[in-house]
């Protein structure tokens, strides 16, 4: 018929381009009594079979992650858990809210700070007279130890003198990626021609008393990560005025995202070796207290051998021990577990969830909650409908799948987290290990990357560059110059402390 039709969508995706699959496809939709038949037209072939067609609008697929600020009210008041640099006191005990952590709550109407803990006494009404909050003039020296006990870690781990390294000591070589936080750059270190990827994070995103806590948690956890074969570890830190960088392994294979763009979908050899892959990943996270709260496509990276490395630290939560929970809403929508979108205080299950997220989407090649931007009612197009299909529909695993996926992707999108694979307090791990999804995998080999991948990304282009979409790599590498007033309006005391050398300065080895 001339045209390519892609992406004919009754229980699994799949490529018709002929007018006989066509009527194929319709006469298994009637047969089969389907729901739905979602079919996108795109106007030419592509380029090779899975491949995108020209012009098919990828961005569909990656997201960004997001934090929502949370609000807590009480008499009228609208508060936001803060991190207070300066000295303030609550109104309603009068003691000094301090310490690390978001010790205190500001009222985002009427300004009024209170204890997280004394915030449901308040009884004075939103926008009356404020009670009067005692000598909230800045103290430079109290913060700026808060700070640096925050970020001082790293630099007396190593004894080296801060800010040994900077942008001067880096070609940058090209654009690799972006995220809703992050740019992420290729760069070579000029002294040893090493290369390595940068995260580059622009400080007006963090220079916010609330946002401050995840650069600290993304470079602890980037420290911890840099002991773990399937995690992407840190080289260094160094800042500029405007910007903060993360320089860290890179990794040369390219993200899942990318890879699944062109597979559609993968055997589920294939999804299980990544997940087992993934799953001690995540377990040696939590073991850690780390939740790492945003598992997605395109946060699973590559390397040369086809292993996997997580990467993006940033929505991490640290600092759980075993039965501790937390409540921040955040992630990326898709993959957002219910115990979230409830508002309950949640733990490491989330992580779990997102995991079976990311496994149907493997092997079925499509979101189990593919609506978004994909319907014509403009009301079931939104993030609400999203978390609404989240929270309520029952998630149907294709019958193109084998008795053990289906089971394994019900444990972990079980909607209630007490329920969930991988969620019992004692046991979890060992469900998860022990699952007939599961059974053939011998995970010391595993853990120990002594397991053949069942994919060997192909390194061509240079430094492996035609794994990463041209979209960014594509894009010109030069930083945008500083925005003076941008600039002014930044605190520079917040990101004392910030530099980072990492004592074993990564083996070239290491560094795929
Ligand atoms: P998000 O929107 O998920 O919060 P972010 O802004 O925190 O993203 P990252 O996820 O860290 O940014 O990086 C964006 C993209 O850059 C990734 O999806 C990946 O494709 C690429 N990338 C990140 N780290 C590396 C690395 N170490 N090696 C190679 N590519 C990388
Ligand atoms: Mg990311």
């Amino acid at each position: 018929m001339g045209n390519c039709v892609s992406n004919v969508r009754c229980s699994d995706p799949c490529t018709v381009s002929s007018q006989l699959e066509m009527e194929e496809a319709l006469r298994l939709y009637e047969l089969n009594k389907d729901s739905e038949l979602i079919i996108h037209v795109f106007p030419c072939v592509p380029e090779k079979p899975g491949m995108p067609c020209p012009g098919e609008d990828k961005s569909i697929y990656r997201r960004g992650a997001r934090r929502w600020r949370k609000l807590y009210y009480a008499s009228g008041h609208a508060f936001q858990a803060k991190r207070f640099n300066r000295r303030a006191h609550c109104a309603i005990c009068t003691d000094r809210i301090w310490g690390l952590g978001r010790q205190g709550y500001k009222c985002i109407n009427c300004k009024l700070l209170v204890h997280k803990k004394c915030h449901k006494l308040v009884t004075v009404e939103c926008g009356r007279q404020m009670i009067q909050v005692r000598n909230r003039e800045r103290l430079v020296d109290e913060k700026s130890n808060i700070v640096s006990v925050k970020f001082a870690r790293s630099s007396r781990d190593t004894g080296k003198s801060a800010s040994s390294l900077g942008l001067v000591d880096f070609d940058l070589l090209r654009v690799i990626g972006r995220g809703s936080y992050a740019k992420v750059l290729l760069v070579r270190l000029k002294k040893t021609e090493r290369i390595y990827a940068m995260k580059v994070v622009k400080k007006e995103l963090v220079n916010d008393d609330e946002d401050i806590d995840w650069v600290q948690t993304e470079k602890h956890v980037f420290e911890q990560a840099s002991n773990h074969p399937f995690l992407v570890g840190l080289h260094s830190c160094f800042q500029t005025e405007s910007r903060l960088f993360f320089v860290i392994e890179y990794v040369n294979g390219g993200d899942l995202m990318f890879h699944m763009q062109r597979q559609r979908k993968l055997p589920e050899e294939h999804a299980r070796f990544y997940s087992a892959e993934i799953s001690l990943a995540l377990n040696y996270l939590h073991e850690r207290g780390i939740i790492y709260r945003d598992l997605k496509l395109d946060n699973v990276l590559l390397e040369s051998e086809g292993h996997i490395k997580l990467t993006d630290y940033g929505m991490c939560k640290e600092g759980l021990r075993p039965g501790d929970t937390t409540s921040t809403f955040c992630g990326t929508p898709n993959y957002i577990a219910p115990e979230i979108l409830r508002g309950e205080d949640y733990g490491f299950s989330v992580d779990w969830w997102a995991l079976g997220v990311l496994m149907f989407e493997m092997m079925a090649g499509r979101s189990p909650f593919d609506i978004v931007g994909s319907s014509d009612n403009p009301d079931q197009n939104t993030e609400d409908y999203l978390f609404q299909v989240i929270l309520e529909k029952q998630i149907r695993i294709p019958r193109s799948l084998s008795v053990k996926a289906a089971s394994v992707l019900k444990g972990f999108l079980n909607k209630e987290p007490k329920e969930r694979l991988g969620c019992h307090p004692q046991t979890g791990f060992a469900d998860i290990m022990g699952h007939p999804f599961f059974r053939n995998v011998d995970w010391d080999l595993m853990e120990q990357k002594q397991v053949v991948p069942p994919f060997k990304p192909n390194i061509s282009g240079e430094f492996g560059l035609d794994n990463f979409d041209a979209q960014f790599t594509n894009e010109p590498i030069q930083l945008t110059p500083d925005d003076d007033d941008a600039v002014k309006k930044i605190d520079q005391s917040e990101f004392e402390g910030f530099e980072y050398i990492n004592p074993l300065l990564m083996s070239a080895e290491e560094c795929v």
